[in-house]
């Protein structure tokens, strides 16, 4: 997550602050301090409430990490690899690669609600002892109050709602019952979807009836329904693309572009050119980078007779580029550069397709068809997981108020 601290380690996994996370402290505390306490323990100084305020906020912040780190030793432990923790505004996230079993997703993602749950219970215990042993009721008030939070953020992770962790124990349990991996992750992303919508529906209620809360709980729908999104739309291409070589799906012969040519020429031809993105090529037919007819089109018409092409391409190392054999899913997770989704098939030194979004849609609603229509040759699914989980972690919202 960008604007991260790492801060330490704890089991040995990688620890990281978002700037985000103290100002869920300030926050909590400061409700806290300013109406809880005073309304569970009334007859004490400011100054106790603060302090004790601040604790139970610091309290709570370690309790998300118990979660947290709860996820990431059941996970290390199921030979997991755990890349690191980070604590934000919204909770908690560990990044990991993927489980290969559904039961090793299912003991993953349940551990950290379970911790929460049990540190919530004895939270609550501890509170009541407290106060009717030791009657200290600032400090019952703060361990009645985390208690419960822990308690309010162990069920709310439990809702079946991808990318929470219950949205992670219906895809074990679906994937176990189908055996169908992809099938099984686009259910739950559906159910985080629609889980997420009806957050932000009821929070926007809750908000317009004057409830701050209400902002909260849009907040977290609105995260939720992207997440989820996401995944969705991540579980589609993986089912649909995976086995798939790259010269399946690639567009060929391809329009290029001589890369000597004036801006001004390539406009007197412009016509002959259908695509809005060209590949160039050397005096050898050899490609070196592509340009798209909008870079073309900003050069003012007095200067198209002195640039050349190429003096606008984007050079082929920092193009997209695939062998036709690729397996096209994998070539498409490992690709974060912003012309990504259009990719050089080179043959050695020879370009011999463009893969396009348009391609890669038509292919990817071509195999959904026949996948609907049980004629899919079983190239898939399955296999070695790719770097998914290294771009989009298990995001738990593991909120609380
Ligand atoms: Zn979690």
């Amino acid at each position: 997550m960008n604007g991260s601290l790492p801060i330490g380690r704890l089991f040995g996994v990688p620890l990281k602050v978002h700037w985000s996370a103290p100002l869920l402290v300030a926050l909590l505390g400061f409700g806290l301090g300013s109406q809880t306490l005073p309304a569970l323990a009334p007859g004490h100084s400011r100054a106790a409430y603060t302090a004790a305020a601040l604790l139970g906020a610091i309290a709570l912040m370690l309790s998300l990490l118990l979660h947290e780190a709860a996820h990431a030793v059941i996970a290390r432990r199921k030979g997991v690899d755990v890349e690191d923790m980070t604590l934000w505004a919204l909770g908690g996230v560990t990044r990991m690669g993927q489980p290969t079993t559904p039961g090793a997703v299912l003991l993953i993602s349940a551990s950290g609600p379970l911790t929460s749950l049990l540190l919530g219970g004895l939270g609550i215990g501890a509170a009541f002892a407290v106060a009717t042993g030791l009657h200290w009721t600032v400090v019952a008030a703060v361990l009645l109050w985390a208690g419960s939070a822990n308690v309010l953020l162990g069920v709310f992770n439990l809702l079946p709602a991808a990318p929470l962790d219950g949205g992670r124990v219906l895809q074990a349990a679906l994937w176990r019952h189908s055996g169908d991996r992809e099938r099984a992750a686009r259910a739950a992303g559906r159910s985080g979807q629609a889980v997420g919508v009806l957050l932000l529906f009821v929070g926007g209620i809750a908000f317009l009836r004057g409830s701050a809360n209400g902002l909260w709980l849009m907040l977290i729908g609105f995260f939720i329904t992207g997440s989820a999104g996401e995944e969705v739309r991540r579980a589609v291409l993986s089912s649909a693309l995976r086995g798939v070589p790259v010269s399946q799906a690639m567009s060929s012969p391809v329009d290029t572009l001589p890369e000597w040519l004036t801006v001004a020429r390539f406009f007197d031809d412009a016509r002959s050119y259908r695509h809005s993105v060209l590949p160039l090529v050397d005096l050898d037919g050899r490609p070196t980078g592509i340009v798209t007819v909008r870079r073309l089109a900003m050069v003012p018409a007095g200067q198209r007779e002195d640039v050349r092409v190429r003096e606008l391409a984007i050079p082929l190392s920092r193009c997209a580029v695939a062998a036709p054999g690729d397996d096209l899913y994998e070539v498409l997770s490992r690709l974060s550069a912003p012309y990504a989704q259009r990719i050089l098939v080179l043959d050695g030194s020879r370009l011999v397709g463009i893969v396009t979004a348009r391609d890669i849609s038509r292919i990817t609603a071509r195999r959904m068809l026949e996948e609907r229509d049980g004629r899919r040759d079983g190239a898939d699914p399955g296999g070695p997981w790719d770097q998914r989980d290294h771009r989009n972690p298990e995001a738990g919202p593991h909120t609380a108020r």
